[in-house]
């Protein structure tokens, strides 16, 4: 079942979004070469509670942690760990999700652990520009199969894959709702888009081949090839023009088409 929020529920969603953009903001900011993944779970649990909000992952069918930490070529779902010392050169997704006054928030954003090379780059800029391309779409009488080929069209451009078996996800008084929002399908197919829905849209783009692997802790999964994968995600309400990514309070699509990369 796809639920619709009133402009309460909204507002309530949109006050998750700040608080999570806020504490992804401060992760970003404390990533560097030497530190362990868990101390960085330790910094989120804290400013998440701090803010008065729960932290969503934890416990959540058993995963240990509050932020899921994905290094190089883990796509997603990688577990803190005192031993896993983060590398320059490296590239981490820290995956954040947290519960506001019964309201759910879900973001991620990949980052490089000091000097990280072009191509690795262009890979964090690449994806980040897939969820907008994806989020220009999530418009009102759209189709759910605009949104994944405006992903797909532009990381296969870039000759990057596009993992399939994961995608994004309904998202309000659950983390994860209906509808399932792949990152690849065909313009004019699938659901309907309503005024009213909350999606988390998160592309996961890998520098070689879309293929997956699930790590024998039964969460992680890297890329079967062993290329690095970025992840990038916000929580998006749609409505009949463009749509509010309430976890990015003050995003503006008027400075995103001022600022436009063409080249990309
Ligand atoms: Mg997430
Ligand atoms: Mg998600």
């Amino acid at each position: 079942m796809i639920f619709l929020r009133n402009e309460k529920q909204l507002d309530k969603m949109r006050k998750a979004g700040a608080v999570l953009y806020e504490i992804l903001q401060k992760l970003a900011e404390a990533v560097r070469p030497g530190m362990s993944t868990l101390s960085l779970d330790a910094y989120a649990e804290e400013l998440i509670r701090r803010a008065g909000a729960v932290p969503s992952f934890l416990n959540y069918q058993g995963f240990p942690n509050s932020i899921c930490t994905s290094v190089d070529d883990t796509v997603v779902h990688g577990i803190p760990s005192d031993s896993e010392i983060l590398k320059e050169g490296s590239i981490i997704s820290i995956d954040c999700g947290l519960i506001l006054d019964g309201w759910q928030s879900d973001s991620a954003i990949t980052v490089p652990v000091g000097a990280i090379a072009p191509e690795v780059q262009r890979l964090i800029d690449v994806t980040e520009q897939c969820f907008f391309e994806g989020a220009k779409m999530a418009v009102a009488d759209n189709r759910l199969g605009d949104i994944g080929y405006a992903v797909q069209s532009l990381a296969e451009k870039n000759n990057y894959g596009v993992i399939r078996e994961l995608t994004g996800h309904g998202i309000g008084k659950n983390m994860h709702e209906d509808p399932n929002v792949p990152n690849y399908g065909e313009a004019g197919k699938g659901v309907r888009l309503k005024s009213g829905m909350t999606i988390a849209l998160e592309p996961m783009i890998s520098m070689g081949s879309y293929d997956v692997e699930m790590h024998d802790d039964g969460w992680r999964i890297t890329t079967a090839d062993g290329s690095f994968c970025a992840h990038y995600e916000h929580t998006i309400a749609i409505g009949e023009g463009l749509p509010e990514i309430l976890s990015y309070p003050g995003f503006s699509w008027d400075e995103y088409f001022k600022n436009a990369k063409e080249s990309i």
